[in-house]
C-alpha cells in the first residue's frame, strides 16, 4: 500500500490546499495530512483550529486522515507509514526551498517527495495572501472553503 504524507501550515487552510488534497489522494493508496506545529511560528489559528478545517476539507476521502506534528516531518512520515512525501509547488517562490528540503529529508531516511504543479487557478493562492485580504475585509471567497471564511469572520 502506497501511502504518502502532505504537510504543511495551512493557516488557514485554502482551495490551493484542497485541490492537492483531491489530486493526492486519487494518486496514493492513502494520504495523511499533516498539521504543523513549530513552537518557534506564530499561527493565526491555533493547531485545533487548523486541524478542524483541514479535516473539514478532507471529508467525503475514505482514505485521507488528519494528524497534527512537530518535529521532523521524516519523523512523522515513517511514524505514519508514509513512503512519500507530498508537496505542492507554485511558480512563484516555492521551488528553491521545496529542493532543499527535498533533498534534505532523502539524505535523512531516503524518502522521496513528489510535486504536484499547482492548478493554474490557484497557482497564487497562499495562506498569507488570505490573512492579508481578510485583515483589511477584502473578500476571500474565491481563496478558501466556507468554514474558513467563517472561521476569519470570527476571528478578525
Ligand atoms: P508551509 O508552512 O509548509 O509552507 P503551507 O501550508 O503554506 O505550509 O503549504 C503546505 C504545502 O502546500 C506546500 O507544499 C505548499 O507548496 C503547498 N501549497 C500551498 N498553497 C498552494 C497552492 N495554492 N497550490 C498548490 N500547492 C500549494
Amino acid at each position: 500500500m502506497r501511502t504518502a504524507i502532505y504537510a504543511g501550515s495551512f493557516d488557514p487552510p485554502t482551495l490551493g490546499h484542497a485541490d492537492i488534497i483531491r489530486r493526492g489522494a486519487a494518486l496514493f493508496d492513502r494520504l495523511v495530512v499533516a498539521v504543523g506545529n513549530n513552537p518557534a511560528k506564530r499561527y493565526r489559528f491555533d493547531l485545533a483550529e487548523r486541524t478542524g478545517l483541514v479535516q473539514a476539507s478532507c471529508d467525503g476521502f475514505a482514505h485521507v486522515e488528519v494528524v497534527a506534528f512537530d518535529g521532523l516531518l521524516v519523523d512523522t512520515a515513517a511514524a505514519v507509514g508514509a513512503q512519500v512525501i507530498l508537496r505542492g509547488l507554485r511558480p512563484l517562490g516555492d521551488f528553491d526551498l521545496e529542493f532543499r528540503n527535498g533533498l534534505a529529508n532523502r539524505d535523512l531516511t531516503g524518502i522521496e517527495t513528489v510535486f504536484l504543479l499547482a492548478s493554474p487557478d490557484q497557482v497564487y493562492v497562499s495562506s498569507s495572501l488570505v490573512k492579508e485580504i481578510a485583515s483589511h475585509g477584502g473578500d476571500v471567497s474565491r481563496y478558501v472553503s466556507k468554514d474558513v471564511l467563517d472561521a476569519l469572520r470570527r476571528t478578525s
